[in-house]
């Protein structure tokens, strides 16, 4: 059985221990597809709640979003302090229950490049000091990063394990433009090469059952994202979260989300197709909780990590 090549495994051969992920959710980050300088209303798909935790500290500074024109940024030192509290609480938990050893501080909600470089200055070297931290993983929009973070970014790499994240999610434009995404393929795939070139390690999130694509559509997505270079990835079905376009389109009869069986099909069809050296951060997403719509079978992901499996195991793979 041929074991897929994971991030976990990545980062223990890499560092030689227990190297975990400490997601983190800044108060007063935005998107430029949310507050109107890209689109407005984000992707369909996106109520940005729905995939990061909503502390007491991130209802307090609600509302506040930084203003990119100016290097003033009154709210800094709130941001650096929720950044401490929240690494300090997950990080001992994780050391706690799964017995990690060093982290990745994972900047996960909106778009975290999108703030004036004082500030993400600011806070990633602040990130980088807490004990045991070996690097950073930064989410974000390939629209939405400058030459100038990118430089800086690239110097932070040669000393720390430094990681970019893109929405790739589709390499079909007209696939991007129903989901309101605000940028085309091609800009994706220049960042991504760019910040490979400056060298810094990417990861490309996939969605897999976005309206209109067919199964060869996807699979010619994944093909694109490893032939870009990208060295690790995130796979996710399309499920529909209440107060989003796509539950409208939904409660229209204008969107079928993906069956398992087919997710389960072409999650193994591009998991044979990756190249070895590519590892794999997620192979599923899940929602347990009021704010899923549908599809059902995206509730319990403990199921789904069992069903992948299954579909693995005829293939010879396992995860
Ligand atoms: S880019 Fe991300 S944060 Fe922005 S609207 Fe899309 S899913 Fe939401």
């Amino acid at each position: 059985m041929k074991q897929i090549y994971t991030y976990g495994g990545y980062l223990k051969e890499k560092f030689g221990c227990k190297v975990y992920k400490v997601g983190i959710n800044i108060s007063g980050f935005t998107c430029p597809n949310i507050d109107g300088t890209v689109a407005k209303g984000g992707c369909t798909f996106c109520e940005n709640d729905s995939f990061s935790a909503s502390t007491d500290e991130v209802k307090e500074l609600k509302g506040f979003h930084l203003n990119l024109d100016s290097i003033e940024n009154p709210f800094l030192e709130k941001q650096l302090l929720q950044l401490e509290q929240q690494f300090d609480a997950i990080s001992k938990r994780q050391v706690r229950e799964y017995g990690a050893e060093k982290f990745l501080v994972y900047f996960q909600s909106f778009t975290n490049t999108y703030a004036p470089f004082e500030t993400l200055k600011a806070l990633y070297e602040k990130a980088l000091s807490f004990p045991n931290v070996v690097g950073l993983s930064i989410g974000t929009r390939s629209d939405s990063i400058t030459e100038e973070t990118l430089e800086y970014l690239a110097e932070l790499a040669k000393k720390s394990e430094i990681w970019l994240e893109f929405g790739i999610q589709s390499v079909y434009d007209e696939t991007l433009e129903k989901i309101n995404r605000g940028h085309d393929s091609a800009n994706v795939k220049e960042w991504i090469i760019k910040s490979k070139e400056a060298g810094v390690n990417v990861c490309g999130h996939l969605i897999f059952g976005l309206s209109g694509e067919t199964q060869e559509m996807m699979l010619e997505t994944s093909r694109a994202a490893y032939e870009w270079g990208i060295d690790s990835v995130k796979y996710h079905p399309l499920y529909v979260v209440k107060r989003t376009a796509l539950a409208n389109e939904y409660t229209r009869g204008e969107f079928t989300p993906i069956s398992e069986e087919e997710y389960l099909e072409v999650l193994t069809k591009s998991l044979q197709m990756k190249p070895k050296h590519v590892h794999v951060q997620r192979v599923t997403a899940g929602l347990d909780d009021d704010a899923l719509l549908a599809p059902q079978w995206c509730r319990d992901k403990n199921t789904q990590i069992k069903n992948i499996n299954k579909a693995l195991k005829k293939v010879g793979m396992k995860y």
